[in-house]
This record gives C-alpha cells, sequence and structure tokens, in this order.
C-alpha cells in the first residue's frame, strides 16, 4: 500500500468539517510555519521537496515562488488555480468536496510563506456545489481565527475569497485566470511580464493548483527533505491521478510518484485491469491534452524498460514513444475504441474552447475539427490524413498559451502511432474494428473484407 499524504482521512467522517479536520491533525501544518518558521524558512522546505506543480506542467513549485518579485508597498497575492477543466481530470473536486480544510490550510501557509495577505480560489462554474463547500471551510476557519487578523496570535493577517469562473477552459491557463479574477474576458495575456512579476491588478502573484497547494500541507509538517524522500527521481512525492475509461475500478488514486504503469492499470489496488478482460489498446495518460500512447509503448519505454508513473519515465522518447504526466487524468481504452471517434471528441472540444486570440489555433483547431469530421463520415482521402497532420505541425509552438499545443498534441500522436486507423476510415468509410465490434456485441456474423 503506497503512502497517502493528502488522501490518508479523505473517508474519515465529517472530515469536510474543521473539528474532525483538527482531530486528524489538520491545521499543525499552519501552527508549525506560524510559531516556529520564517516565511523564507518554509519557501525552502518547499524548494528541498522537489515538489513540482500537479496542474499540468510540472513546474517546480519552489522555484516558482522564488521568482515572486518583492517590491516595498506592493500587495502580493496567492491564487489557486481550481479551474478544473482538462477533459479526465477531476481529483481536484474530489479533494476540494471531501477535505477542504486542506486546501484551505494550504492557501494560508502559502500566503505566509509569499507575504501575501489575501489569496483567491478561482473555480469553475460547473464546480459551483463545490464553491459552496469551500466557503463554509472558510466561514469555519475565520470563525476558529484561522484566517482574518492575527492568526493564532501570530501578527499575521491572511483573507481567502472564492470566485466562481463561468466554465471556460482557457480559463485554467494562469493568465487567463488572472484576467478572469480581474472580472474581464479570459483571455490568455502574451508573456512576459508573468505573473509572479505583474499578476494579479498588475501585482507580483503566485497561480498553483489545488493539489500544488495542499502539497505544501504535508510538506510542511513532514519537512521537505522527507517529502523529497518519497517518489523517484525528480518526481518527488505522491500525486493524484483521476483514472477512467475502460477499467474495472475507475476513481481518484494518490500513488507515490514512480509506480510502474501496469501495476496502476491491473493491479486491485488502483485500476483493477480493463473491464471484461477486453485487451488495451492505448491510454492518454496525463489528460487530453498529452501524446495518446498504444499498449506497448505505455507499458514499456522503447528502450523495454517498464514506464513508470513518474514526470520522467513517461516522457522517456520525447514524443516519438512517449507522453506527459501532465494533470494526472489517466483515460485507458480497451481494443473496442476508436481512437479516430476518440480524435474527433477531443479535437471538437478544443475548437470550441479556443479563445480565438491567435489565427493558428483559432483556425487550425476549427479545420481539425471539420478534416476529422469528414474522414469520420466516410468522405475523407488519404490525402486529408496528411492535411491533419501538417496543420497541427502549423499549430504546436506556435500560439499565445499552451492550448494551440493541447490541441495539436493529440493529433500528432494519433496518427503517428494508428495512422492505419485513419486509412481504414478513408477505404472502406468506416472502421473495419467498429463494425467487427457491432456485429459481435449483437451476436452477428461479420461481413467479409477483402
Ligand atoms: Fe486563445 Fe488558442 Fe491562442 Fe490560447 S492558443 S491564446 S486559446 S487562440
Amino acid at each position: 500500500m503506497g503512502k497517502k499524504l493528502l488522501l490518508e482521512h479523505i473517508d474519515v467522517p465529517g472530515i469536510n468539517t474543521l473539528s474532525v479536520y483538527r482531530s486528524k491533525g489538520g491545521y499543525t501544518a499552519l501552527d508549525k510555519a506560524l510559531k516556529t518558521m520564517t516565511p523564507d524558512a518554509v519557501v525552502e522546505e518547499v524548494k528541498t521537496s522537489g515538489l513540482r506543480g500537479r496542474g499540468g506542467a510540472g513546474f517546480p513549485t519552489g522555484m516558482k515562488w522564488s521568482f515572486l518579485a518583492k517590491p516595498e508597498g506592493v500587495p502580493r497575492y496567492v491564487v489557486c488555480n481550481a479551474d478544473e477543466s482538462e477533459p479526465g481530470t477531476f481529483k481536484d473536486r474530489y479533494l476540494m468536496e471531501k477535505i477542504p480544510h486542506l486546501l484551505i490550510e494550504g492557501m494560508i501557509v502559502s500566503g505566509f510563506a509569499l507575504g501575501a495577505k489575501s489569496s483567491y480560489i478561482y473555480i469553475r462554474g460547473e464546480y459551483f456545489y463545490v464553491a459552496r463547500i469551500l466557503e463554509q471551510a472558510i466561514a469555519e476557519a475565520y470563525e476558529a481565527g484561522l484566517l482574518g487578523k492575527n492568526i493564532l496570535n501570530s501578527g499575521f493577517d491572511h483573507d481567502c475569497y472564492v470566485q466562481v469562473g463561468a466554465g471556460a477552459y482557457i480559463c485554467g491557463e494562469e493568465t487567463a485566470l488572472l484576467e478572469s479574477l480581474e472580472g474581464k474576458r479570459g483571455n490568455p495575456r502574451i508573456k512576459p511580464p508573468f505573473p509572479a512579476v505583474a499578476g494579479l491588478y498588475g501585482c507580483p502573484t503566485v497561480v498553483n493548483n489545488v493539489e500544488t497547494i495542499a502539497a505544501v500541507v504535508p510538506i510542511v509538517n513532514m519537512g521537505g527533505a522527507a517529502y523529497a524522500g518519497i517518489g523517484v527521481g525528480k518526481s518527488t512525492g505522491t500525486k493524484l491521478i483521476s483514472a477512467s475509461g475502460h477499467i474495472n475500478k475507475p476513481g481518484v488514486y494518490e500513488i507515490e510518484l514512480g509506480v510502474p504503469v501496469e501495476e496502476f492499470i491491473y493491479s486491485d489496488e488502483y485500476c483493477g485491469g480493463i473491464k471484461g478482460d477486453r485487451k488495451l489498446k492505448a491510454v492518454v495518460a496525463g489528460g487530453s491534452s498529452v501524446p495518446i500512447l498504444p499498449a506497448d509503448l505505455i507499458l514499456k519505454t522503447a528502450n523495454g524498460e517498464p514506464r513508470l508513473m513518474s514526470y520522467e519515465s513517461l516522457a522517456d522518447g520525447g514524443f516519438a514513444s512517449g507522453t506527459m504526466l501532465g494533470s494526472g487524468g489517466f483515460i485507458v481504452m480497451d481494443e473496442s475504441t476508436s481512437i479516430v471517434k476518440n480524435l474527433y471528441t477531443f479535437t471538437r472540444f478544443y475548437h470550441h474552447e479556443s479563445c480565438g486570440q491567435c489565427s493558428p489555433c483559432r483556425e487550425g483547431t476549427g479545420w481539425m475539427e471539420k478534416i476529422l469530421h469528414k474522414i469520420l463520415h466516410g468522405h475523407g482521402s488519404i490525402s486529408d490524413v496528411d492535411l491533419l497532420w501538417d496543420i497541427q505541425s502549423k499549430i504546436e509552438g506556435k500560439t499565445i498559451c499552451p492550448l494551440g499545443d493541447a490541441a495539436a498534441w493529440p493529433v500528432a500522436s494519433a496518427i503517428r502511432h494508428f495512422r492505419g486507423e485513419f486509412e481504414e476510415f478513408v477505404r472502406n468509410g468506416h472502421s473495419i474494428k467498429d463494425v467487427r465490434h457491432y456485429y459481435r456485441l449483437n451476436g452477428l456474423p461479420e461481413p467479409a473484407y477483402s
């Protein structure tokens, strides 16, 4: 059984309340930080821990914190990115819904470390009911003197607010999120300047994901070095994985980074194997934007090493044969899955969510959707597959924000690893595998294909 740092008490009845959270050691990290540590010492512990951003990019959190500008007389802000909208990712919702005080405690400790008197939790509109849970927890924290003026008689003041977005995927990009938080349309900003220099209301701001901020609590409690002792290589600590798709036990799992992918998919501790004992076909390991990998490459690297659930191992081989840990949205697909249909769904999503500021993303996502629709409906040609490849290559790396890459990578990887399926659609007007699956499910004799 792997170590649990965030979900250890998740099933304790009433853990969403302050009294039960405290009875399980809640707010000891805040007490320790305020009474025995300096803000810089907290930042040092986070650096030592090796914690990397859990929202998708995996940037070292301590380093991000150390970039924060500290001009005299200018407020600083901590902003929590709770705009979890990456298809296949639902672990932040689980954390906030079940154990909201873990996030609130992390917000206050982070605020103390960074010299911020105010912090904001920006939560996606679809999580409206979770916003109410957070507000309830914040009210309890104020009541107990854990928020507001002179917290725990330390002289530190901190206020925390919840802001509900309107439900746009792009507001998960940190500068679009800040624009939205300021009451404007959520368009990503051109960088530099980065939020650490000019963020919310033009002031130095750190934006971190829910899980990242929650992880600060065990780091302060156990010490950065002990946290760094968990995991593998530069993938330290634990990670929440949202597991979905054709598996026996979908859900949110906290893993020690470094668990073999094969163990994660097939062991009863995690996904419990593929439904109906069907064969594994492919996995999207880190949310819909990361490259899809076929079964052989997700289980083993191109060198034949077992693939691990870590930033480095999943990326081994670059995009030619690897992928990314991303946000930890682990989508498992069995042999009945149509990669082309799945890709069409992803591409439609990115086209719909593009903010439209830059041409490669605005136009490119639309064209990719149209071409995939054409192929899916039996009107495509082989040159359409090549055109699709060409369009994605003209989006990647040429846009203001990473949504362009997020739309391009699934297309590139699907063609790279499953080109035969696209060609099958072009030749037959449909996928032979789809038809066979339909006939098999309905107990009908399969048509003959030559
Ligand atoms: Fe908007 Fe797409 Fe450009 Fe991002 S990449 S700024 S979502 S148009």
